[in-house]
């Protein structure tokens, strides 16, 4: 119904385009505003879904059902809709670049062990980049190894953590490094992120490869690589998870 409604609405805001000075190119809509000297095709719809996503253009990379887009998966546990992270960590059968991911998790209700042994899992970018996931709340531990850190990079601008056995949410916004011929750094990695929608990084320069026992560095690769949920020996549970490519807004062929 929704995109139905979406659907009238876009065909209606074409036709008013055409008879306000817009015009179509190859059937696409194209406005006759460009002060800018762009002219811009038309942005796609896409239905966002509830809150939390997952939006119509997204895949889901885990709904609550089985852990199938991704390798790894045999020893968690899946029950209640959520994934409980054990034995090993896993890693997605796809390769993303530049991507918007979302992720739920939810560190265990009783508290046991201590900084970095308490609720320790990640999201690993391009499976080197690690976004640190851990129980912060009231749990001391180095800054740059905190829930919403970059690992032993960077700590988040603020501590948004929930209370333990609460659910989270990471909204990550991530481009991919570039990379010459030689191996050389042409672009660094960036990444944007709220934690439980508060802003974390904005724009973040990646220094390199999170490595926990040397100081960070880039290490050429391939564009696209798949993202790695991490076991850390704390069973964190999951759900929610899905990623969106994303793609910059093209400018129309010339008429
Ligand atoms: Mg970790």
């Amino acid at each position: 119904m929704r995109r139905l409604q979406s659907y009238i609405t876009l065909g209606l805001a074409r036709r008013m385009l055409i008879l306000f000075g817009g015009l179509l190119i190859a059937g696409v809509a194209v406005s006759e505003e460009f002060k800018s000297g762009i002219r811009w095709l038309e942005p796609k719809a896409v239905d966002p879904g509830p809150m939390g996503g997952p939006p119509s253009d997204a895949l889901v990379l885990f709904d609550g059902h089985d852990l199938s887009n991704w390798n790894g998966g045999d020893k968690w546990e899946i029950a209640d809709g959520c994934a409980t992270a054990r034995g090993n960590g896993i890693t997605s059968k796809d390769a993303f670049g530049d991507c918007q991911f979302h992720i739920e998790w939810a560190t265990p209700a009783t508290v046991s062990g201590a900084g970095q042994g308490r609720g320790n899992s990640g999201v690993y970018l391009m499976e080197r980049y690690e976004i640190q996931i851990l129980d912060s709340y009231d749990n001391p531990t180095y800054f740059d190894g905190q829930a919403g850190s970059i690992y032993k990079q960077r700590p988040p601008q603020v501590n948004a953590c929930r209370k333990p056995g609460e659910w989270q949410a990471y909204d990550i916004i991530f481009s991919a490094p570039q990379f010459d011929d030689k191996g050389g750094v042409v672009k660094p990695a960036y990444v944007t992120m709220l934690h439980n929608g508060v802003v974390v990084h904005n724009h973040t320069e990646l220094l390199g490869t999170t490595f926990y026992d040397q100081p960070p560095k880039y290490q050429p690769h391939a564009p696209k690589l798949p993202i790695h949920i991490q076991f850390h020996g704390n069973p964190v549970r999951f759900r929610n998870l899905w990623i969106r490519e994303i793609n910059l807004p093209q400018i129309a062929p010339a008429p």
